[in-house]
């Protein structure tokens, strides 16, 4: 990256820090059972309601408390489970028309982030039908209210629930959009471990190290607040905490409580901070080989951080005092170091490799391009990288 460049990010991520205090920043209403949804939807006189979930939630049937409170309390629902990995423009299309030939009055986005997201591109499309999802993407494209949003996590890990962003795939072009709005942020969110309490082993390591992930990139980004940075570190001591006794035993609803508060926190905190190219050259390798989102993350952080260097020493050092690995009489570098190698064991602790096999020679020039489109220079990280830099990552990434 020339100078020019960089010059053209630093200024651009200054102008959006500075607008943080003024922007219309809001954190959704939490709640912890599914079984009160019934009351908000009363209060806002919702008789009938869309469901889009996760298709592979449904098999798993982790639904039926939300399906039985709203049959309880006369509720009408419809449901699409069409969304089988990320979702497509198809998925919201489809979704949005269900709600339309129902008349339903609001939308309940239950499963992971898949999920979420495309509850919040439906709601986009029906506050904006003239605009198609390419044409909403990128930032402050929707300005206008969407229909109430509620949002069930199930997964303790995207923070899909606290975010203004949403991102959808063209399943031909397999080009992904991300559409970022305040409108977009769910109104309210219902935290309840009783949802993920069966979710499977590999699912709750991949999400769980994604919601270290968002932790990570908010904290080491150049556009934290106080805030963010309090949130990052209780989200990485939560983790360091919970995770691996989440993945042992999943039936230990106190412990999923407390992911979920983890997933929530570095939801919030990354929404105003922001993640860095371990998200960007995820995201492009998922959107290319179906890789789990979670899963890319977690193999791609060690060597994203390893890169980042010396720059971001003190702030590794500060997570992995967070994370309760040692004192913070320690050495910086000592420090940075040893909370990398920490990541590195949870990652294997809990099945997951150091490579991404999928990865082809021939697509690192797309991967790199797509990668820094979408990291250049909305993300504000430690370190701005350019071609040579995030191709030495990839074919890191690479057997
Ligand atoms: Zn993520």
């Amino acid at each position: 990256m020339n100078i020019f460049e960089k010059i053209y990010c630093r200024i651009f991520q200054f102008c959006f820090k500075v607008a943080i205090p003024f922007l219309p920043y809001r954190n959704p209403v939490i709640l912890d059972n599914v079984e009160s949804i019934s009351q908000i939807l009363k209060e806002k006189h919702a008789e009938k309601v869309l469901i889009v979930v996760d298709s592979n939630i449904e098999k798993l049937k982790l639904n039926y408390n939300l399906e039985k409170t709203l049959t309880d309390n006369n509720i009408l629902f419809f449901k699409y489970d069409k969304i089988f990995s990320d979702p497509t423009i198809n998925n919201v299309e489809e979704a949005k028309n269900l709600y339309i030939e129902n008349k339903c009055q609001a939308i309940i986005g239950f499963g992971g982030g898949s999920a979420i997201d495309c509850a919040k591109a439906v709601g986009a499309r029906i506050a904006r039908p003239n605009l198609s999802i390419p044409k909403m993407a990128g930032i402050l494209k929707i300005l206008k209210e969407i229909p109430l949003l509620i949002a069930i996590p199930t997964t303790a890990g995207t923070g899909s629930e606290t975010t203004v962003a949403t991102l959808i795939t063209d399943s031909e072009t397999k080009r992904k959009y991300m559409i970022g709005d305040f409108p977009l942020i769910p109104k309210y969110a219902i935290l309840d471990a009783e949802n993920i309490k069966t979710l499977p082993q590999n699912i709750t390591a991949f999400v769980g190290i994604d919601v270290l992930v968002h932790a990570i990139e908010a904290y080491i980004g150049n556009s934290t607040t106080k805030k963010t940075r309090e949130q990052s570190l209780q989200a990485v001591s939560l983790v360091y905490k919970n995770l691996y006794d989440t993945y042992l035993d999943g039936n230990n609803l106190e412990k999923r409580r407390n992911m979920l508060q983890a997933s929530y926190l570095a939801g919030c905190a990354f929404t105003i901070s922001y993640v860095g190219y371990c998200h960007a050259i995820a995201h492009t390798i998922g959107g290319m080989y179906h890789v789990p989102h979670g899963l890319a993350n977690a193999i791609i952080i060690p060597y994203v951080l390893e890169a980042y260097g010396e720059k971001i020493y003190k702030k590794l050092k500060e997570l992995g005092v967070a994370a309760g690995l040692f004192d913070e009489n320690i050495n910086q570098e000592q420090g940075a170091k040893i909370f990398i190698e920490s990541i590195k064991d949870l990652n294997s602790k809990m099945g997951i490799g150091t490579k991404i096999d999928a990865i082809k020679k021939e697509d690192i020039n797309e991967i790199v391009k797509n990668a820094l489109k979408e990291g250049n220079p909305v993300y504000p990280v430690p370190v701005l990288m350019g071609k040579k830099e995030l191709s030495l990552i990839v074919e890191k990434l690479m057997k």
